[in-house]
């Protein structure tokens, strides 16, 4: 099932598993709480979606890092990643890249921590908010970065 992150402004980006089709739709009514709601794309799929408004504690830094689109392959791109999780990372992007909800990309920074700990990890776009990308973290994780985050990560 997918999982959908909530904007700012109260909306979320949910994907048609079948075409693809992305709509944003008001979830302001739904607020605090994770739910799973039943979801039609005109295409005629029905599906469900899980829309998560719990936050876990997220730190907000402001470090330069790069990423590289899964799918096109190519380059790395700058970004700032302005907050991150134990289950992902806030981006902003310099262009739009062409980057859409779903997107993986392969996420790549050091850590202002004592050991400049490298991060690397594979990541999913949930929310595109202008220039600023919802991610997620997905895949493996090295046991030494997953260290690392925690105690980056302590209040
Ligand atoms: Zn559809």
């Amino acid at each position: 099932m997918e999982k959908v992150f909530v904007s700012r402004n109260n909306t979320a980006a949910i994907k048609c598993p079948n075409c693809a089709n992305v709509k944003m739709v008001s979830v302001e009514q739904l607020k605090g709480k994770a739910f799973i709601i039943n979801a039609k794309c005109p295409c005629g799929a029905v599906f469900k979606v899980s829309i998560d408004f719990r936050r876990t504690y997220r730190k907000s830094i402001n470090l330069p890092a790069h990423i590289q689109m899964l799918a096109r392959g190519g380059g790395w791109l700058a970004v700032l990643v302005r907050n991150i999780s134990k289950g992902g990372v806030g981006l902003v992007l310099p262009a739009r890249y062409g980057i859409e909800v779903g997107d993986e990309l392969v996420l790549q920074f050091t850590l202002d921590d004592r050991n400049h700990t490298e991060i690397e990890r594979k990541i999913v776009v949930r929310l595109v908010d202008d220039s600023f990308l919802g991610c997620e973290f997905i895949g493996p994780v090295q046991h030494e970065q997953e260290k690392a985050l925690g105690f980056y990560l302590m209040p």
